[in-house]
Formats: structure tokens, sequence, C-alpha cells
């Protein structure tokens, strides 16, 4: 018989991973076409997909094939995709058989209920609805950081998950000078006397037609229809059910377009890179994403980078114009440009411009650290936000909804998740340096409606790499150099100063 243990652990691996998928297709249905009273046979589902993976994952066999297959020879280099591979089996199978199957199960059914237990205290604005949700799947997560075991703080355990070899510890020093720079740009926008009219924005633009122009411009940088869809949904997501299969949810107002357009943008981004991965791989690390923070760098490269460059409005304001008549044919692109770029501290997260945005993650990353670590309890938490959010924002929310209630993510237990999208912010700028320097200058490419060189170059340096290498690592690889703050700040510096005739 042959001894083929790394084919028949990758085989056992991407079966695990199928049945995963089926749990995504259902979460997507959940958050678009699910009626509310279908939550609770909903969380039996994903309760009992959450065990099945999770038993396939840990089971035995796959620590004897681990075993087994560290022999094979395709390993043996380990710059080899199959060494990537086995690395990266071990790491999960490890972590995974630390948690009994019966704490992934309660989280599974818990998550799905706090979701909905989320909706409806955030219609009603109402903390006390979603706090015992919140202190249950918060004992679950340390619970489970408990069982997988940490160095320096609970934090970290949770962080592995998302961005594997990331610390807490590194992000507070890595984040230090983005939060200095922020504050200090922020500071010197407000005192300038440039003042982007963002009325100019406002009007009545018909759902359908912005629906039609979202698609137009997804499928001009490179997503692919046929292989996805883009549906409707009270908070924006991208979902991979599978190759051929990405799918992209947005929300849209009739009084605005560019909420729904950035939105659509991002989460393009996040499905260009899915669409990207080798298909061929499906299911080995080799065909997943590197990490959440490198899928937040393409999202964000998307629709900021490219999206809210000039380039990128010089080519299509044109059609903007052309689709909403009455909103745009008196207004000029210069005009338009600033507006949508304007910088202005804001109470909510993903409507937030790319100057305040990281300080909201800052605040997050803070917040859910000390309720990880026992230092702030669940109870306390609009207190601590809003007096958090007074003091780096000059704002106070008018209540829980616009406060410490406006993100899905705790309420899925995604602790330890929001640094991602800092990390995203710092990989995007230093991927699309070195993408500029390899292709040339991308803004005039973006001028004349030139989306896929990019597309083709990321395809080449990050997508196809899928999860051989570590994120940092990758970064690293592409750009000459480790992840650092510098190119973001420069990038922020740069194109706000030009906005507001800084000197
Ligand atoms: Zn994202």
């Amino acid at each position: 018989m042959p001894n083929d243990a790394y084919g028949e652990l990758l085989e056992r691996w991407r079966d695990a991973r199928i049945l995963d998928s089926c749990d995504s297709l259902l979460g997507w249905d959940q958050e678009t076409y699910m009626p509310a009273g279908g939550a609770a046979h909903r969380a039996e589902q994903h309760a009992l997909l959450a065990r099945l993976v999770h038993e396939e994952r840990t089971d035995a066999r796959i620590g004897e094939l681990v075993e087994a297959a560290a022999d094979d020879e395709r390993v043996q280099d380990p710059a080899s995709v199959e060494a990537a591979n086995l690395r990266e089996i071990r790491r999960e199978f490890e972590r995974w058989s630390k948690v009994p199957t019966s704490l992934q199960v309660e989280r599974a059914r818990t998550a799905s209920l706090a979701l909905q237990a989320w909706k409806q205290a955030r219609n009603e604005n109402s903390f006390e609805t979603f706090s015992p949700w919140l202190q249950k799947i918060l004992d679950l997560r340390v619970q489970e950081a408990e069982a997988v075991g940490y160095d320096t703080e609970v934090y970290d355990a949770l962080l592995e998950v998302y961005e594997p070899g990331e610390t807490a510890a590194h992000l507070i020093e890595l984040f230090a000078p983005v939060r200095d720079a922020s504050v200090d740009l922020l500071g010197r926008i407000r005192e300038s006397a440039h003042r982007p009219e963002a009325g100019l924005l406002e009007g009545t633009m018909p759902i359908e037609r912005q629906s039609e122009f979202v698609r137009r411009v997804a499928e001009a940088i490179g997503f692919d229809l046929h292989g996805g869809r883009i549906d409707t949904t009270t908070h924006p997501f991208c979902s991979r059910i599978g190759p051929g299969d990405v799918r992209l949810t947005t929300r849209y107002t009739e009084r605005e377009f560019h909420g729904a357009f950035f939105s659509v943008l991002h989460e393009a981004g996040h499905g260009i890179y899915e669409q990207g991965l080798p298909a061929d791989a499906f299911g080995a690390p080799a065909g997943e994403a590197a990490s959440y923070g490198v899928h937040e760098s393409q999202s964000r490269l998307w629709e900021n980078h490219v999206g809210r460059s000039q380039g990128f409005w010089r080519h299509f304001y044109g059609d903007l114009q052309a689709t909403f008549p009455d909103t745009f044919a008196g207004v000029g692109r210069g005009d338009f440009y600033s507006a949508v770029n304007r910088v202005e501290p804001s109470l909510i997260r993903v409507d937030a411009d790319e100057v305040t945005y990281d300080l909201h993650i800052f605040l997050r990353f803070d917040l859910e650290r000390a309720m990880l670590n026992g230092d702030l309890a669940v109870a306390d938490l609009p207190g601590a936000w809003n007096e958090r959010f007074e003091a780096d924002f000059g704002l106070r929310p008018p209540g829980d909804a616009q406060g410490c209630l406006q993100d899905i993510h705790w309420s899925w237990g995604s602790f330890a998740y929001f640094p991602t999208y800092t990390l995203g912010n710092l990989y995007a700028a230093q991927i699309f340096g070195a993408a500029g320097r390899d292709l040339g200058d991308l803004d005039e490419a973006f001028a004349r409606g030139e989306f896929l060189p990019l597309r083709d170059w990321l395809r080449d340096k990050v997508y196809g790499n899928g999860a051989r290498y570590r994120p940092a690592e990758l970064v690293e690889r592409i750009c000459g150099k480790p992840v650092g703050a510098q190119d973001l700040i420069a990038h922020l510096n740069g194109r706000y100063s030009r906005i507001y005739g800084l000197t």
C-alpha cells in the first residue's frame, strides 16, 4: 500500500473545509434572506456544523497523518508549498485539539443567538438587551484562550486566529506612531481654511441606478460577477462560499451614493482576493487567505488607494455624472474629489474617513483588550466607550446604537479582530507603494481605466500565494522591508496635505 500520508491529510483537511463552507452559506443567508423566525433553528444548524468541522479537524487520524507526512520528501524543503501546507495544518490541528468540542459547539450556538440579540439591541438602542449575550460570548472566548494557552495575555491567544504570529505588545508599538500622526494631521486639517463641501454629494439617487453603477465599477476593477454576487444587508461583508462563488453585500440609501459605493469597493477588494486564490488548492492552506490583516489590506487598497485617488475619478466621474445628472451635472470633479475625501470626526467606523479611521480601531483595540484581560466589566462598556470617544473625537454618541453597539464583530465573538483593520492599512500602504515601483504611474493608469494590471500584479504577489507565508513575511517579501508605519503615514500626509492645502 503506498504511503501517501500527505495526500490523505490534504484530502481530509479539504473535506473539513467544504463542510465549513456550508456554514458560510448559512451565515450569508442569515444576513440576507433568512426570516427572523428562523434564528433558533439556524443556531442549531451552526452548532451542528461547528461540531462536525471541529471533530474532523481534531480527529486523531489527522494527528497521525501530520506526524507521518513530516517524512514526506515534498515537505523537506521548508520553502516549498507542501511544507507550508503541513506547517499550517499542524498549527491549526494543535490549536483546535486543545479546545473541547463542547466549547466550540457552545460558541457557535451562542454566536448565532447573540447576533440576533445584537440586532434587536441596536434597533432598540438598548445595551441591556445585548449585555448578557456579550458577557456569555466573551466568557466562552476567554475559556478558549485559556485552553490553548498564551505567553503574555489572553488577547494574544485570540489574535493568533486572525493574525498568526502577531501579539498585542507588538501592535501597541506598531500603532503608536500611527495614532500620533493621525491626531497631528487631524489637528492641522481642522485649522485649515479649506472646507470641502459635503452637501454636494447629496441628492436623490435611485437605488437601482446605484446598484448598476457599483456593479460596473466592481467589474472594471476585476471582480468577476460570473463567480460572484452583490446583495443587500444592514452590515456589508464578503463571503467566499468556495471557488466560483464569492458574495458581497452592501446597504443603500437614496440620499447619497458614496456610502454604498465605497463599501462595495471595499468588499470587492476582499472578493478579488478570494477570487484570486488558487482554486485547485481549495481546502489546503496554500488555497486560503494569508490572514485577516492581509485580507483587509486588499479591501482597503481598492477602497482607498484606488477608489479615493484622482486617477480613479478622472476615469469614472463622467459616468457618475451621467448616472446621476440631477446631483452631479453641475459639480466640478475637483470639488467632488475633495468632498469624497473630506475628513471629519464622526460616530460610525464604517463611514469614517481615512485619517480618523484608525482612531476608531485603537479605541476598540484598547476596550476589547481590557474586557478580555479582565480590566473592564461588560456592564461598564458603554460608559468607557463614550468617555474615550469624546476624548479622541470630541463627540459623544447620542446612544449606544451609534456607540458600542454599532459593530457586528463582538456579537460573533470576534474579539481581537479589530486590529486587523489597521494592520490592513499598514500592509496596503506598503504593498501599493511596491506595486507603483513595479508598474509605473498607477494614477495615470487608473485615469485610462486600466485597473487589471494592478489586479494581476496583486494576484501574482499576494493572492496566488494563499497562506504560504506568514503575514509579516509575505509583506516583507513583497515590499523588501518589514511592516512599519512610515508608508501609511506618508500616504495620509501626502494625500490630505494636497486636499487641505497644508504645508
Ligand atoms: Zn473589510
